[in-house]
């Protein structure tokens, strides 16, 4: 068996399993557990992890995917953005399908706009110093595990004398979205399965005040099978002592004070600003919006464009599925109107959405 293997190990998950199971056999109500990052939805679905829990451990899934997060309002920016004749955006591959009011980028393409895919934000800044006739938009979506690598590319273009390129920045930061759902009586959360690479950038300190403010359980998970059962046996433990401190399962990768020189990279090119997230409304800090100093890279402000009225998709339960409160199974257009193929919703579209996870691994 080699390294990586051992995460999967059957035994060890199933032993995990059975610590969990008699660790919360006489609980009359369920702990409820959340996950706040796509690649964690993912792996539970993936991996069949719910199955393998007793009815008295539950699994919710959070606001852990950027592109789903994304309002329909940045979408209609960048859709009108487009159509511009001199512009082309450049974007990772998520964004493409997700529809905005009336449209999407992938319609759009179709029709002939410039849109590219492309696999790090420096590909579109090479795009922009090949193309100096052209304007070149990147779609900076994500937290802060991608947030440092576009921040780098508005210093490469800076450093490059560029002009023509341009971030439509949505970022988001992840603590503040998790104390709002720590504060909503209507949702039960007895612990969170912090994110991985999120942590890895911004430091398990950085769940500190929830546990203080909250009393609720953190602990930093890895996403393999037996990490993401650790977590929670480690989350059972907190619960059952009545603690609420953060724990660091992830340790092989995270640590407390997270990386410095990213994080002095964010607060050079980003500032923090009050950002709307799909569902959940605007949560005061909890996005990045381009530095002043580097405001000639900002494509909202750089480059001016008509934005069609916003239209929210009928029927679509992306806002709540996003606070935990719904799963993908009790939407009914779940499986029928919207599949992968052909998506209602930003929670259909991503790789880590909690709907295209649901429908790939969960029916
Ligand atoms: Fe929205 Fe589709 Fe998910 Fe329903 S199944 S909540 S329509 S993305």
């Amino acid at each position: 068996m080699n390294y990586s293997d051992s995460f999967r190990d059957k035994e060890l998950v199933q032993g995990l399993a059975r610590r969990i199971a008699e660790l919360t056999k006489d609980l009359s109500k369920p702990l409820v557990f959340m996950e706040v990052c796509g690649t964690h939805t993912m792996a539970i679905y993936q991996f069949g992890l719910r199955s393998l829990l007793p009815p008295q451990v539950k699994l919710i899934s959070g606001p852990g995917c950027p592109v789903c997060v994304t309002p329909n309002s940045y979408l209609d920016r960048a859709i009108a953005l487009c159509r511009l004749p001199d512009v082309i955006i450049t974007s990772f591959g998520d964004m493409l399908r997700v529809p905005g009011s009336s449209s999407s980028l992938m319609e759009e393409r179709a029709k002939g706009a410039d849109i590219r895919v492309v696999y790090s934000p420096l590909d579109a800044v090479q795009l922009a110093a090949k193309n100096p006739s052209k304007r070149v938009v990147f779609l900076g979506v994500g937290f802060e595990t991608t947030a440092p690598t576009i921040a780098g590319s508005i210093l490469a273009a800076k450093a490059q004398g560029l002009t023509n390129y341009f971030v439509l920045a949505s970022h988001k930061t992840m603590p503040q979205p998790m104390a709002i759902l720590s504060a909503d009586p209507d949702l039960q959360v007895d612990g969170y399965i912090c994110p991985a690479h999120v942590s890895a950038i911004i430091g398990a300190d950085a769940y500190r005040f929830l546990c203080e403010e909250y009393k609720v359980p953190c602990v930093v998970t890895g996403f393999e099978p037996t990490d993401v059962l650790q977590g929670v046996e480690l989350l059972v433990r907190q619960a059952l002592a009545g603690e609420s401190k953060v724990e660091i399962q992830y340790s092989r990768v995270v640590r407390w004070e997270g990386n410095a020189k990213a994080q002095a990279m964010l607060a050079d090119v980003f500032t923090p600003f009050d950002a709307p997230w799909r569902g959940i409304g605007v949560l005061p800090g909890s996005g990045l919006r381009i530095a002043d100093k580097y405001a000639e890279f900002d494509a909202e402000l750089a480059i001016p464009v008509q934005v069609e009225e916003l239209k929210e998709h009928k029927g679509c339960l992306c806002g709540e599925i996003l606070k935990g409160k719904v799963s993908p199974f009790d939407c009914p257009l779940f499986g029928g109107k919207c599949t992968p193929e052909s998506p209602v919703g930003a929670c259909m579209v991503s790789s880590e959405g909690t709907c295209a996870a649901a429908f790939k691994y969960g029916r």
